[in-house]
């Protein structure tokens, strides 16, 4: 299978202003050192609590963000370094649907006009064409042809992300991330969204970025799961192993809070000590050990490297790594 998105040792330092001369004095680290594929047609759950670094990998993935250091691929092409007008040719593969519809959605635009917007920028479609392609936009969605007229606030919030959604899709993008696109959205309604998305993906031959904070949110939609922590990778892994045998603590711990409807997979709960340190100021060795129940002394020390344990299992733990 063919690689989408490649992004080798990408890393984003965001500098922290301090004193009356506003000097650099330090860096937040939001992501640091991370390389990973996406394989065309495949969705890629990324999971880790706020500050772990999860949004900004995915902004910088489609080049919202330049890297501070790392390769970014998309399609075989590096676009670590493309200025903005040859990024043009890129926008169109690539989309992102918002946590907050209310926020990416200019509530003084029709309906209409949000989704025929970008294929106004974006391809040479008559006005015809875009008002015949948001009204098949609408309706692949689950929205009405006459909902064209409507502004934002007339909808319901699943209602707003699916125009989100209809109109990241309407010019036939290849990748779409998803950035905590459910997280805003009532229970009832999540999973609504969630299944439209899935069905989209495969009808429109997407290849997915799906970003949570909880890992029962990602678990039917992704093929593989990716559990960051502190701006890293923890662990990654195809989807079935991740659920059924977690090697990293933090994913271990991660699991045993999500919600069990599997009584075969009864988990004791683990509670995890502390809160997320600064990622201004991370702990040495193992970033995790300050609430690691398993941490020991060379945690203190070494930072594991993330390495496959079996096909396709990569974990960054010390417990596995003799
Ligand atoms: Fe815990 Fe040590 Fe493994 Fe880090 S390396 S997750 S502290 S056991
Ligand atoms: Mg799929």
């Amino acid at each position: 299978q063919d690689t989408l998105v490649r992004v080798e040792n990408i890393k984003k330092y965001f500098p922290i202003k301090g004193g009356i001369l506003k000097h650099t004095i330090g860096h937040v680290k939001a992501v640091d050192d991370v390389s990973l594929a996406i394989k065309k047609g495949e969705t890629l759950g990324v999971v880790g609590e706020s500050g772990s670094g999860k949004s900004t990998l995915g902004r910088m993935i489609i080049r919202l963000l330049a890297p501070t250091e790392g390769k970014i691929y998309f399609d075989n092409q590096d676009i670590t370094n493309l200025s903005n007008e040859k990024l043009r040719n890129y926008r169109r593969d690539m989309q992102i649907v918002f946590q907050d519809p209310f926020a990416s959605l200019n509530s003084k635009m029709s309906v209409g006009q949000l989704i025929e917007e970008p294929l106004l920028i974006q391809t040479n479609l008559s006005k015809v064409e875009r008002k015949e392609k948001a009204i098949s936009m609408l309706e692949k969605v689950g929205l009405r042809a006459d909902d064209r007229a409507k502004y934002p606030h007339e909808f319901s919030g699943g209602q707003r992300q699916r125009i989100s959604i209809a109109r990241a899709l309407a010019i036939s993008p290849k990748f779409v991330i998803g950035d905590e696109p459910v997280s805003a959205l009532d229970v009832s309604i999540q999973a609504q969204v969630l299944n439209l998305m899935a069905d989209l993906q495969d009808e429109l031959n997407l290849t997915y970025l799906f970003i949570a904070h909880d890992l029962s949110v990602v678990k039917h939609i992704s093929d593989r799961v990716a559990v960051m922590y502190l701006g890293r990778i923890a662990e990654i892994a195809p989807k079935e192993a991740i659920y059924d045998n977690p090697l990293h603590p933090y994913t271990q711990a991660l699991l045993s809070s999500v919600p069990i409807t599997d009584i075969d997979h009864k988990r004791e709960k683990i509670i995890l000590k502390g809160d997320l340190p600064s990622p201004s100021d991370p702990p040495s060795g193992c970033a995790f050990r300050t609430r690691c129940p398993m941490a020991h002394d060379r945690c203190k020390v070494d930072r594991p490297e993330l390495l496959e344990k079996k096909n396709g299992h990569f974990v960054a733990c010390h417990l596995y790594d003799r």
